[in-house]
């Protein structure tokens, strides 16, 4: 088998691989890339990118109707879509930003293999290529990041047109005009607003008493206000348990406690999660460690108990989102050159890209009073806000989550424009220890968003300027 070697090895070239790779080349390390699909993974091809691009241009035709004109700005209410128009605009951004990889990789001298690789030795792979397979023997280290796939529900496997996930629902050249979402997490809620602003009807299905787990409660709460305002129909406690098609669309059947009922819809989005792909990989020869629910085990240098083996990404467990893909990427490729200063357990920031958008970053108020902290609270909300008047975008808060004893920011959660963007700064304040006050004293330019932070920080201690104190 014809045989080469190199110094990195990284097996999948999504935001955890390609990232790694680029690190470990700036680091000095000859590097090799294995990838059996597109450059750029699931975030370039169906995930990050592709869904912001339709929340984007579904947000832009929404307003058209109401906000747009509201503005004074006429005749572009009977705008129309032109679903296949979109898809080649967003199939332009995709392009530009995988073959953006491509010359990242060429410029820091990155080989790039195309097949599926498999892991045969502590030190070498095995690749399945199109032109015969092809061993590489790696001397400094193995970084897996293969990522993740859509979990599949029993009696609803995708089909790709009927039941399809969020690989063709970022694809679809027709607006469905009457849409189900199993699943009222990120992804779900994401895409089902982009088809209600499109102009579908929306079901969405969850099967837990509430939308969005794990975010703070009253930012959960201004996201499904809004849900309610575009006529986004939830359904909790309920369970999407089949699916029949008949002459009129597909029957959804829904079970809701002791009642059964059913939807009929054109298509069924089913996005009830990621799981990481682990299998065809050579885990269980190697002796790699699984944890319960799947992930590989990693320490806090993404060594798996293999040495010489690291894993990063959504392979290693929660949060599965690409900048954490890219964090791990970065600190394995680190450890692998022999830096080993930055550590994987970090807090996390995450974003949410619904209406209002969320962006959360540190403990929420429920986290913080389990973990035992006496907490003191800050809120300001957006309506309150001249720049978001202005973007017509009011809906939503800046909670800020403190420690009452040392003032030390713990959490802060926005929902609302820009949340997003937002975050770097309540990053800053969680990842350095900052205090409110410490936050509250940097002026912050006006008219921006950035003052509902600085409003927020100065809430936790009752001296917002702009709200009325109560
Ligand atoms: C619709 C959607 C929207 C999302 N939006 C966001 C968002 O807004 N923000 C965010 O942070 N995250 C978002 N995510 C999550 C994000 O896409 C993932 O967390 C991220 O892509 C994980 O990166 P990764 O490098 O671990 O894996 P992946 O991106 O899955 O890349 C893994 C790569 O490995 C390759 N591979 C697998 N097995 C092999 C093998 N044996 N040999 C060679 N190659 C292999 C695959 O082809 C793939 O290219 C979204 C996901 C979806 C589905």
């Amino acid at each position: 088998m014809e045989t080469i070697s190199t110094e990195l090895l990284v097996i999948g070239a999504g935001p955890g691989g390609y990232v790694a790779a680029i690190r470990g080349a700036q680091l000095g390390l000859e590097t090799t890339v294995v990838e059996d699909g597109q450059v750029g993974g699931v975030c370039l091809n169906w995930g990050c990118i592709p869904s912001k691009a339709m929340i984007q241009a579904a947000d832009t035709f929404h307003r058209l109707h109401k906000e747009v004109p509201a503005m004074g700005i006429t005749g572009v209410e009977n705008a129309s879509i032109d679903a296949e128009r979109l898809q080649a605009w967003k199939g332009g951004i995709v392009k530009k930003l995988t073959n953006g990889v491509k010359m990242l990789f060429k410029g820091n001298k990155i080989r790039l293999v195309n097949g599926r690789a498999r892991l045969v030795a502590p030190g070498a792979v095995e690749v399945d290529r199109a032109d015969g397979p092809l061993r590489i023997e790696a001397k400094k280290g193995i970084i897996v990041a293969t990522g993740g796939a859509p979990i599949e529900l029993p009696g609803l496997a995708f089909d790709g047109t009927d039941i399809i996930g969020a690989m063709e629902a970022v694809s679809l050249k027709e607006i469905p005009k009457r849409l189900a979402v199993i699943g009222g997490g990120v992804i779900g809620l994401e895409l089902g607003t982009v088809y209600r602003k499109l102009g579908a009807q929306v079901t969405v299905v969850e099967m837990t008493s509430r939308i969005l787990p794990g975010i703070d409660p009253e930012i959960v709460a201004a996201c499904a206000r809004r849900l309610r305002q575009l006529k986004i129909k939830v359904l909790t406690e309920s369970r999407a348990v089949g699916v029949e098609k008949t002459a009129d669309g597909l029957n959804l059947k829904i079970v809701s406690g002791e009642k059964e009922n059913q939807v009929v819809v054109d298509k069924v989005l089913s996005a009830v999660g990621m799981r990481p792909i682990t299998e065809g990989l050579g885990f269980k020869d190697m002796g790699i460690e699984i944890d319960e629910l799947g992930f590989v085990k990693t320490d806090k240098h993404c060594r798996t108990n293999v040495a010489g083996i690291y894993a990063v990404g959504d392979l290693t467990g929660q949060p599965m989102l690409a900048h954490k893909a890219s964090f791990e990427g970065e600190v394995a490729a680190e450890a692998i050159a022999g830096e080993t200063g930055r550590n994987r357990h970090m807090p996390m920031p995450s974003a949410v890209f619904t209406d209002p958008e969320i962006g959360c970053i540190g403990l929420t108020e429920p986290q913080a009073v389990e973990a035992g902290y006496k907490t003191k609270i800050g809120k300001f909300f957006f309506a309150a806000s001249g720049k978001a008047l202005a973007l017509q975008e009011t809906s939503g808060l800046v909670k800020v989550v403190a420690d009452a004893e040392t003032d030390k920011v713990l959490g802060v959660h926005i929902a609302g424009p820009h949340a997003s963007d937002l975050l770097g700064e309540a990053a800053i304040a969680v990842y350095k220890g900052l205090t409110t006050k410490d936050m509250a004293h940097i002026v912050h330019a006006h008219p921006t968003l950035s003052e509902t932070l600085l409003e927020g920080f100065l809430a936790a201690d009752g001296l917002a300027i702009h709200a009325v104190r109560r």
